[in-house]
């Protein structure tokens, strides 16, 4: 279960490096704006994967794949989640690396399938009953700790929701106010609670509009201020990953995530085939129904030469499936040997074989300039709170040209502990410095092993 955890997170961290990403940034046309929404340089490959998006949405990309190839730290895993951008909201991105296949505990080919139901959704529709208004106050109610020890607790919290026929005030449960404060929910919001989860979601401020996601334009749209305890048609976002995990650990509750999740009574810890078909089953009957819809997403594979040929055969037969997400599969290296043929000798451009490749659209990246780097710099410090002088900026991005995007980013980190350790909050080109003289890029590193001789391994 720990591993489990830890390893979920590790995507996450993936996915929050792109954070800044938002679309492929093109004009009505197709062509890319030079820096648009999050994204820089890379005009070519942008318009490729824009028509590779196009295809994709006018359902003639079915079996096919894309393979980005270019040197490391050139944008790949950005330009894919990019695409799953504009593929719609809360489409799924799953990145993952070719060498995740080889674990000594799970097979190759049950670690892909894991990955390509991470990267299929699943849009549940459901009506539920919400108390929902306008939040007049939230006032919880401490009680002392009953075992005599310190602080207190909260037993309950007093929620006041206004809507257009008065104001109401509810007594809840200790875990409203949790959701509350995760939902960072305060006075003059506009939320709804599930009356039977007690799940807190805000539809938005008083004083800006109130919206909610329209199913046939999928789009948010203004909603009039609702009653304070009215049916609503409430959206879920899931993942059959997300079902599988939930149905080898059983919960209970009464929404469809959770009943299905019960639908197979023994208590199953592990996730195995029998059990995925029978969620297949229980999906495909929701989405017949016209429950439930299938958003594939995307899987992002990097590092493609890594997968061995018992891997690809699965891949040529997943990417036949109805329900197969978009897989972009990325690759830096050109002509190598395909894993797992005899004695690893036949050799394939990305080490893949012809089958798969004839699937593929190939998309190039390439490299950035001095300026390209600095302005990425400049957003990613943005996003990550780092303030950055205009010397510095220019110094990390040289230094990045030299080497490479990714080993300037990582600049950034080292360099902010050095300038609090001088009491600064802005970094100067004096810090970029310093971290340069404590940490060598790979070329310094190669040049100062040969230096001392030491050619082979240590
Ligand atoms: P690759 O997959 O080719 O190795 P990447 O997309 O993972 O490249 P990184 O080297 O990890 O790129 O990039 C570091 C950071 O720079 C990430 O936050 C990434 O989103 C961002 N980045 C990379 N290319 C661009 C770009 N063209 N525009 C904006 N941000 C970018």
């Amino acid at each position: 279960m720990q591993i489990d955890e830890v390893k979920n997170g590790a995507k996450e961290q993936r996915v929050a490096t792109h954070s800044h990403i938002r679309s492929l940034g093109l004009r009505p046309d197709g062509t890319a704006e030079p820096v648009s929404n999050g994204f820089v340089g890379q005009e070519p490959a942008r318009e490729a994967m824009g028509l590779v998006v196009d295809l994709i949405k006018s359902k003639r990309f079915a079996g096919k794949a894309v393979l980005l190839a270019g040197a490391p730290g050139t944008g790949k895993t950005a330009l894919a989640y990019a695409a799953s951008q504009e593929l719609g909201p809360r489409v799924p991105f799953c990145p993952m690396v070719g060498s995740e296949v080889y674990s000594s505990e799970i097979k190759k080919t049950e670690v892909l399938m894991e990955n390509f139901r991470r990267a299929i959704g699943l849009r549940v529709k459901e009506t539920k009953e919400v108390y929902e208004g306008e939040v007049t106050e939230i006032t919880p109610e401490e009680t002392e700790n009953p075992l005599g020890g310190y602080g207190k607790s909260i037993s309950r919290v007093v929620v006041g929701l206004k809507t257009t026929k008065g104001t109401s005030q509810f007594s809840m449960d200790p875990s409203i106010y949790e959701s509350l404060l995760k939902e960072k929910v305060s006075v003059g919001d506009v939320i709804y609670i599930e009356s039977n989860t007690g799940t807190v979601k805000r539809v938005g401020r008083s004083d800006a509009y109130a919206t909610e996601y329209d199913l046939e334009t999928e789009e948010y749209v203004p909603i009039p201020k609702g009653d304070i305890m009215k049916r609503r048609e409430v959206i879920q976002d899931v993942t059959l990953h997300d079902l599988d995990v939930a149905n080898a650990q059983p919960q209970g509750g009464q929404d469809i995530i959770s009943m299905m999740g019960q639908l197979m009574k023994p208590k199953k810890t592990e996730i195995t085939d029998k059990l995925r078909k029978e969620i297949n089953k229980v999906v495909n009957k929701y989405i017949e129904q016209g429950t439930a819809e299938l958003v594939p997403g995307v899987l992002f594979i990097d590092e493609v030469h890594m997968l061995d040929i018992e891997c690809f055969t699965y891949l040529n037969r997943a990417l036949e499936s109805t329900i197969s997400p978009i897989v972009i599969f990325a690759s830096n290296r050109g002509l190598c040997s395909i894993r797992g043929t005899e004695d690893n000798e036949t050799k394939s451009p990305h080490g893949v074989p012809s089958d798969l490749l004839d699937r593929l659209l190939i998309i190039r990246t390439g490299p950035y300039t001095q300026k390209e780097i600095e302005i990425i710099l400049d957003v990613r410090a943005k996003v990550e709170g780092i303030k950055v002088h205009p010397d510095a900026l220019v110094y990390i991005s040289e230094r990045g040209v030299k080497t490479s995007l990714r080993y300037a980013i990582q600049l950034l980190t080292p360099a902010r502990v050095l300038a609090q350790l001088q009491n600064r909050d802005e970094i100067l080109k004096e810090d970029v410095e310093a971290t340069g003289d404590l940490f060598l890029d790979a070329t310094a590193s190669v040049a100062t092993i040969k230096a001392a001789g030491l050619t082979g391994g240590f």
